[in-house]
């Protein structure tokens, strides 16, 4: 699984573009904005984008969904329906933080924990990661070591969880019983901020790392 990152949103959003090496077909995980770095990075590549992923539904993460997905046809997969109060909002998000209006729209497909999704011949396991938003779902491509994890867990902190429906003790189980089992040489990459593998955040991580208890 080939990945590109792509900063998007005043808030530099890690937008991802995922491909299959072999079909050279591609996923973009997470297109919340700034649509016109997105088409670059695929033309750039020169993949054909087949589908959409979301891990959670926050402005910066699903902002710009509804304009690509009925731009290039493609269908949308995540995040779990408990987050559908936030696409629902995302009206309401973008004029919180100063986004341009966004479209609300209905995924193709709800995600649940233990499901895959593929992208090309590339198959993803899907993990129901709540704690920042109750619907997040974070992608484990397991023959590449690689996780994309939104904003469960990032360099050195954790997602927030004062939002409405945010918890911190089941952000906290999240990381631990659903990411960390995965391996210490899993590399992630995270929904803001420089990647990390969860090794490193179960030696380091202020919040989650092993001797924290
Ligand atoms: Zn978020």
């Amino acid at each position: 699984m080939n990945y590109r990152i792509i900063p998007v949103t005043p808030f530099q959003q890690n937008c991802s573009l995922i491909w299959c090496e072999k079909t050279r077909r591609a996923a973009v995980v997470d297109p919340g904005g700034d649509l016109e770095k997105i088409r670059a990075a695929v033309a750039e590549e020169g993949v054909t984008v087949e589908k959409i992923l979301l891990t959670h539904a926050h402005i910066d993460h699903a902002g710009g969904t509804a304009e690509l997905t009925k731009e290039l046809g493609i269908p949308i997969e995540g995040p779990q329906k408990e987050d559908n109060f936030w696409i629902v909002g995302l009206p309401q998000q973008a004029q919180m933080f100063g986004f341009p209006a966004p479209e609300v729209f209905t995924p193709d497909r709800w995600l649940e924990d233990g499901q895959q999704v593929t992208v090309g011949n590339q198959t993803l396991e899907v993990l129901h990661c709540p704690g920042h938003t109750p619907g997040h779902v974070v992608f484990y491509h397991k023959e590449s070591g690689l996780a994309l994890v939104g904003d469960v867990l990032f360099h050195g902190s954790i997602g927030r969880t004062d939002f409405p429906k945010g918890d911190h003790a089941t952000l906290i189980r999240s990381i631990r019983e659903q990411l960390f089992p995965l391996g210490d040489e899993v590399a992630f990459i995270p929904g803001h901020g420089p990647m990390s593998t969860f090794g490193r955040e179960r030696a380091t991580n202020p919040f989650v790392s092993d001797h924290r208890g």
